[in-house]
């Protein structure tokens, strides 16, 4: 077990090595559109750089990250003819992964070579996803920018009329619910304009959208904190999406031993395994497999546990009992995502897991490209200022200290506020 692991870990020193060769023999294809220090080199990007020896090692890990994120979660083939293909194609039209944004390369029997569908877990967007049409209130105010669909839903139903056709602005022909506060923040979020860029690189093609809060968490918040979601609907390119998508296990690793550690009582695997079956399904494998290698003493050991689980030993129940499902349901399984909520709702309220997700997002990513105003707690002060206005006695009490402090009373008084 120990030799395959150490070899399995052996591949990827391997590969890495091989990548790193070709960085140096200048055969690493395109440079990724988020390293603009190399987009700009026409030469091999390790060779030209006369930097101070600590800027370089900075810059080699750089691109050395950038390198192999296009070939995390890649699916394994077991065809040394495509994997050859794969490497040596990579400074071309093959660049598979960089040409095509995700799509990955099959080569059909005919040898022709299509692009099959990606098996990203992001999918890229076909269109723009800002639109930026602007809707205005009755006396010509700014209300919000919104994509053509919804524009044209006011126009059709006499609820607002065109204003101009490019840009589309529609004047509503109602008073609005709500109007944004004039000045910088979060009401104005909303009035401005949308770039369709990576928020982190700036790219323009292969954009997709990243939850900054993901959607397992999310999903269990009160509706008043899925109002205004598109603050944490963000666009970014493959490359900056995949790196993301990693940065995010390490604070998912995180939150599930804070949870471990609150709720101890809930379980995070949804399937066990059920040690009896196990044991007479392996007594069973075994026996089939091994039958002539195995003493005479080890395959009595053996036949006496498949006979006991079965009452019989026949080739019938030894051939059940190797096709046995050893999974079973674990009945107290919790979602990470619901214990998480759960946590919080008790004990700091929702509000700091929104706040923590999205600062985790900023010092990892470092976006360079974000929407001005777009914040760590917004809205988070106007929840503050509901919550404020409430009677007391307020039914809506209680569902505000979830959101704002957690209703754990105790932990509450050494909780820190946002
Ligand atoms: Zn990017």
């Amino acid at each position: 077990m120990v030799r395959y692991a150490a070899e399995d870990a052996l591949v990827g020193a391997h590969l890495l090595l091989a990548l790193s060769t070709q960085l140096w023999e200048g055969q690493s294809g395109t440079t990724p559109s988020c390293y603009p220090l190399y987009s700009a080199l026409p030469q091999p990007p390790l060779l030209p750089l006369l930097l101070p020896l600590p800027l370089w090692h900075s810059h080699l890990a750089t691109l050395l990250h950038h390198t192999c994120l296009p070939y995390i979660d890649r699916r394994f083939k077991n065809s040394t003819k495509q994997i050859c293909n794969s490497f040596s194609d990579r400074a071309g039209a093959s660049s598979v992964v960089d040409k095509n944004v995700g799509g990955e390369s099959v080569r059909l029997k005919d040898g022709k070579e299509r692009v099959a569908a990606t098996r990203r877990s992001h999918p890229l967007l076909k269109s723009p996803l800002y639109d930026n049409c602007q809707l205005l209130a009755p006396d010509g105010s700014p209300l919000c920018t919104c994509d053509t669909k919804k524009a044209e839903w006011y126009i059709a139903r006499g609820l607002g009329k065109e204003i101009s056709r490019d840009p589309l602005v529609v004047q509503l022909t109602f008073e609005p619910k709500g109007r944004p506060e004039p000045g910088p923040g979060d009401d104005m979020y909303y009035v401005q304009e949308r770039e369709n860029l990576c928020v982190v690189c700036g790219a323009e093609e292969g954009l997709a959208r990243k939850s900054i809060v993901p959607h397992e968490y999310r999903r269990y918040f009160p509706a008043i904190l899925k109002e205004h979601a598109s603050h944490d609907l963000l666009l970014l390119c493959p490359p900056c999406h995949q790196a993301a998508n990693l940065y995010d296990v390490s604070l998912r690793q995180n939150l599930t031993k804070e949870c471990q550690a609150i709720l101890r009582h809930c379980s995070q695997s949804r399937m066990n395994i059920d040690s009896t079956l196990m044991s007479v399904r392996s007594a069973a494998r075994a026996l089939i497999k091994s039958r002539a290698k195995l003493p005479s003493k080890r395959i009595q050991e053996l036949e006496e546990v498949v006979q006991y689980h079965y009452d019989s030993l026949t080739e019938a129940t030894l051939q059940a009992a190797a096709a046995l499902e050893v999974r079973v349901i674990n009945e107290d399984h919790v979602p990470h995502g619901f214990a998480v909520v759960t946590m919080y709702q008790r004990q700091g309220g929702l509000v700091s897991l929104e706040h923590r997700w999205r600062s985790h997002f900023l010092a990892t990513s470092r976006p360079r490209y974000l929407p001005k105003d777009w914040s760590p707690s917004h809205r988070h002060h106007k929840l503050h200022a509901l919550a404020a206005s409430l009677p007391p006695g307020h039914l809506d009490h209680t569902v505000y200290s979830a959101l704002l402090t957690g209703s754990d009373i105790s932990h509450n008084n050494t909780a820190t506020s946002l």
